[in-house]
């Protein structure tokens, strides 16, 4: 018999970056290496850490804490949820899972949703959907799916195999088959790859690309580009999957991504900004890619009261405070100051990328110095940032940031800038 003990209350380890010691042996395994801070508390733009030093956070929780932190709407939405009902299973009807599918189909392309917990497992029920729609509706044996070069797409095992960088396949070899990749952007690549593929027996059952790349470090899907794979995917009857997980949910001052490029995709995947800080992943699908049946797919945790109330929360907190007007006033807002700054210190950066309220600086390819090197400077200015590759800076900040904390935002920026330089 084990011997029940407590957990002392512990500061975390932190791995891996030259000069910071661990505070205190940790139990945690090292998969994440971590800044030397712990935080505690949230409001709005900033949070505070143990010795109560406040940070302005344009990381929020990597694009995923939409309406900032401790958020009013979502505090009591949410404790009256915990009060009502939190989980039961999907053995069950559950009137905020229908909602919130009846929310986000009123307001996009898609005719139905599926629900599960985060970024991966969206991508992973996409996944199933795309093989099961080639089998069932193009009779492919084998289907293929088509991704591009510097995607990201999670860490499950599927999606790490969908993911087109080979950093994230290392040491988890062998890869899921059926993925295949063309280079972002690039109507060569990508019409190549189509083309060959559908000349040996058309086994493409779907396309696997992110609006904006962000991981990757925020690549903005061109317009003529997504226009190409849409009408190539239209004419031989290959889904087209969005991955919004990043993107959606208001994040570049339309609802979606897809908005953005004057297409509609098939089907979308949904995460990160989709419950304000809390786990929900969604997939939404139009009538063509709606191929799942009875016992198809699943999820013990997808889809209960709590998170399908979290989303609702935010969706309607984005139409209220008319939010989605206001993140395209901020992301222009921000837009410029980091061209000014990109301009100012020419010898780091060479341009800047974005929509909205995603954004990059990308750093000079010919200095030593990292994007990661900049995040930790800049925590000595109090701002969170994070990276996005090792060579691009960026700028998720939640999508209630205001004027004037974009303002303080780079003038933290310029700050250390001016000291690195
Ligand atoms: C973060 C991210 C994922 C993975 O989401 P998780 O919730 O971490 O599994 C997938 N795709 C994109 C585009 C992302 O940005």
């Amino acid at each position: 018999m084990v011997e029940l003990v407590d957990a002392p209350h512990s500061k975390c380890g932190t791995f891996g970056f030259v000069g910071s010691s661990p505070t205190a042996p940790t139990k945690l395994m090292k998969t994440y290496q971590r800044f030397p801070l712990d935080l505690i508390k949230g409001k709005g733009c900033w949070v505070w850490d143990e010795k109560g030093e406040k940070y302005l956070d344009a990381v929020a929780g990597i694009a995923t804490c939409s309406l900032g932190h401790s958020n009013k709407a979502l505090t009591k939405a949410l404790s009256k949820q915990l009060r009502t009902l939190q989980h039961v299973s999907n053995l069950y009807g559950i009137p905020e899972q229908e909602e919130l599918a009846q929310w986000l189909t009123s307001n996009s392309f898609a005719k139905s949703a599926f629900f599960c917990n985060s970024g991966a497992e969206a991508n992973e029920a996409a996944i199933k959907l795309a093989r099961k729609y080639g089998h069932i509706k193009r009779n492919i044996e084998n289907p293929i799916i088509l991704c591009s070069k510097e995607s990201f797409h999670g860490r499950t095992l599927a999606a790490i195999s969908a993911t087109g960088q080979p950093k994230y396949h290392k040491g988890f070899e062998p890869m899921v088959n059926g993925f295949m990749f063309f280079s972002y952007n690039d109507d060569v690549s990508f019409e190549n790859l189509f083309d060959d593929l559908e000349k040996t027996g058309s086994q493409i059952a779907a396309v696997l690309i992110e609006p904006i790349q962000g991981e990757g470090g925020v690549n903005v899907g061109k317009k003529s580009f997504f226009q190409l794979v849409r009408s190539k995917c239209s004419s031989s009857n290959v889904l087209l999957i969005f991955d919004e997980v990043q993107t959606g949910m208001g994040r570049t001052g339309t609802l979606w991504g897809y908005e953005q490029l004057g297409i509609e995709p098939d089907v979308i995947t949904l995460a990160k900004g989709l419950g304000g800080g809390h786990a929900i992943g969604a997939l939404l699908v139009n009538e063509l890619a709606d191929v799942f049946e009875p016992g198809d797919h699943a999820s013990t945790f997808g889809g209960n009261p709590f998170a399908c109330r979290a989303a609702l929360t935010v969706g309607r907190e984005l139409q209220k405070r008319d939010l989605l007007n206001k993140i395209k006033q901020r992301g222009h807002q921000l837009k410029e100051g980091l061209i000014n700054l990109s301009a100012k210190y020419s010898d780091i950066f060479i341009s800047t990328r974005g929509v909205g309220l995603i954004q990059g600086l990308v750093l000079n390819d010919n200095i030593k110095t990292t994007s990661l090197d900049i995040v930790k400077y800049v925590l000595k200015e109090k701002l969170l940032l994070v990276s996005a590759g090792s060579k691009v800076l960026r700028i998720v900040p939640p999508l209630t940031i205001t004027k004037k904390e974009i303002n303080e935002l780079l003038t933290r920026l310029d700050k250390c800038l001016m000291k690195l330089s």
